[in-house]
């Protein structure tokens, strides 16, 4: 297959900054289009950890992300889809946890091509780690930590090592990808080299995950607790909690609050008292013990929402993924955007095969506009979730008590 390059007939070289989803299915579009990939990750290699530290266990993967998994052409698609568990509809849980569904579409709009899949990010992300190790064109580097870039140059000051024994290296490579996530250095560079229009928000919202556990009977048979072809929205006006099911049965709950609920929230009497008002289904579900054990464990985390543009520098680099668009989860479409990131970049280089800065050109202006909407339509479904979904009825009686 051709190649975008500036010197027809030499493979280049382009460095992927960051193994997530996005810099790992990068790598391997790239490495098919005859490039030779360095794939650089900060952490060590996720297939070899006991637990996975991503930013949420599951996730949802729909449409987007399923095209740009076939494009590989490496039946990714397929082989996700068999591990994944299809959310039909959402199912609405009131104040007495009575459960309502709502399809997502009524005239059979949804199918297994087109349903929000719940899939666990762990697995997801070590698949592609999988066929990426498994390209001649693809080199891992786990435990590289990108500390410093110079654009110009196309080199990347890597730290290795541990604590205890650091070392610093500089490398060139033709072409760099950034696929560092919302806090990328490969952004910051380039920052300094372009005049890029930068914007950034934290909501007032955190999230906080729990877990449904699977039922287990008497003989040891396991089951779900609720209906697993359901994403579950326990929605309270002003903030809400969610829950995705896992193919080992169980459900991960997020919670999401404005800070300050978390903060107030300092005992174990506290805790148990918000949930058996507010969620009681779901307390009697996830479980006293759990629920404390949890809550106090389990890390807050922040929602940050990031807008810049351009998304490249002449032919030097490109950020895609979080690194060039971070949005709230609210509409599931973080990881799937920044997948579809990388079929549009693949689109852009094969039309302009011969150079390089034209098809990085033609991608900031294809991929800008798309990108700011759906980070808006991400922000904007947060309220729908957490207050549209309620029946009109709620809504006008919730308005009446001023809530
Ligand atoms: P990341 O997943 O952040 O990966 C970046 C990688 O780069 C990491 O492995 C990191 O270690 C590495 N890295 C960072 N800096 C360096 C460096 N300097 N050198 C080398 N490596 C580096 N999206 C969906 O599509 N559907 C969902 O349902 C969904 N649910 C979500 C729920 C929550 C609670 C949150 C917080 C997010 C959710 N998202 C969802 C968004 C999704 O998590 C992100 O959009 C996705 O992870 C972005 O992938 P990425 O590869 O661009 O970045």
């Amino acid at each position: 297959m051709a190649i975008a390059k500036k010197e027809a007939g030499t493979p280049q070289s382009v460095a992927v900054v960051g193994a997530g989803p996005v810099g790992a299915l990068a790598a391997l579009y790239m490495a098919q289009l005859g490039w030779r990939v360095s794939l650089y990750e900060a952490r060590s290699d996720i297939r070899k950890e006991q637990v996975y530290h991503g930013r949420s266990i599951n996730l949802a993967l729909s449409t987007r992300g399923i095209l740009a998994l076939r494009g590989t052409k490496l039946n990714l698609d397929e082989e996700v889809l068999r591990e994944a568990i299809p959310m039909r509809g959402r199912m609405i849980h009131d104040q007495h946890g009575r459960q309502s569904s709502q399809a997502y579409g009524v005239h059979g709009e949804a199918s297994r091509w087109t349903y929000i899949n719940s899939v666990d990010r762990g697995k997801l992300n070590c698949r592609l780690l999988d066929a990426a190790e498994k390209h001649p064109n693809i080199k891992l580097k786990f435990g590289h930590k990108v500390v410093h870039c110079q654009p110009d140059l196309g080199a990347l000051v890597v730290e290795t090592g541990t604590d205890d024994a650091r070392e610093t290296f500089t490398i060139s490579h033709d072409f760099i990808i950034g696929a560092d996530g919302a806090f990328s250095t490969i952004r910051r560079a380039l920052m300094r080299c372009t005049r890029m229009d930068y914007q950034q928000a934290y909501i007032p919202h955190c999230y906080r995950e729990l877990t449904i556990q699977a039922r287990v009977d008497a003989e040891g048979n396991r089951s779900f607790a609720m209906d697993p072809y359901h994403l579950h929205i326990w929605p309270k006006m002003s903030y809400m909690m969610i829950a995705l099911p896992n193919t080992d049965q169980s459900f991960t709950c997020t919670l999401f609050m404005p800070q300050e609920k978390f903060d107030a929230i300092r005992s174990q009497q506290q805790l148990v008292e918000f949930f058996q008002q507010e969620f009681p289904d779901a307390y009697e579900l996830i479980g006293r013990e759990s629920l404390c054990e949890e809550y106090f464990r389990n890390p807050l985390g922040s929602l940050i929402s990031i807008k810049c543009k351009p998304y490249h520098y002449q032919d030097k680099m490109v950020i895609i993924g979080d690194a060039a668009h971070s949005m709230v989860p609210f509409y599931g479409q973080g990881m799937n955007a920044g997948m579809e990131d990388v079929m549009i970049l693949q689109e852009m280089l094969l039309r302009y095969q011969n150079s390089l800065s034209d098809a990085l050109d033609a991608y900031t202006a294809l991929r800008h506009d798309d990108a700011v909407a759906i980070c808006d339509l991400a922000m904007y479904n947060y309220v729908e979730m957490r207050a549209h979904v309620h029946s009109p009825v709620y809504r006008a009686r919730k308005a009446i008590e001023g809530v």
